[in-house]
């Protein structure tokens, strides 16, 4: 079955896209940590990053350094941490977090956001891609 980040990838789930080309898809986490928290993730459907063949590993970080670049820019942070988990969605995802501490990575933390909210937060951050 496809995993629920392939639905998005398809349309099949409503996003909110930050950016996409052929191989890799950026979008904004749907329980995030801090405003501006996004998923970037391989079009390939493969469950654990360290068995994506190297070439789409490396261009999955390239991919996720120019988003967590636009990310800087339009959210106000001290940095962007990035952390892979996937314990939740077996679909390669790399989280990419705005912070200001060690808590801001913390996943026991979470922000509400409205759609408007999510809206705002992926135009602006599209506006620095
Ligand atoms: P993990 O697999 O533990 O790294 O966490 C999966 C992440 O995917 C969590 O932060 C969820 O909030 C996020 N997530 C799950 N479903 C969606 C969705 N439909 N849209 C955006 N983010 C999602």
């Amino acid at each position: 079955m496809a995993s629920i980040f392939s639905k998005i990838i398809s349309g099949e789930i409503p996003s909110f896209k930050i950016h996409e080309d052929d191989n890799f898809l950026a979008f904004l986490d749907i329980n995030p940590n801090a405003l501006g928290h996004t998923l970037c993730i391989p079009k390939k459907e493969i469950d654990q990053i360290f068995d994506l063949d190297d070439e789409t590993l490396s261009e999955l970080i390239i991919f996720s350094k120019k988003v967590a670049n636009a990310i800087k820019k339009a959210v106000v942070c001290e940095r962007v941490g990035m952390s892979v988990i996937g314990l939740e969605v077996p679909h390669v995802h790399v989280h990419l977090i705005p912070i200001n501490n060690m808590d801001d990575m913390s996943f026991d933390t979470k922000i509400s956001m409205t759609d408007s909210q999510f809206n705002e937060t992926m135009n602006k951050i599209k506006s620095y891609i």
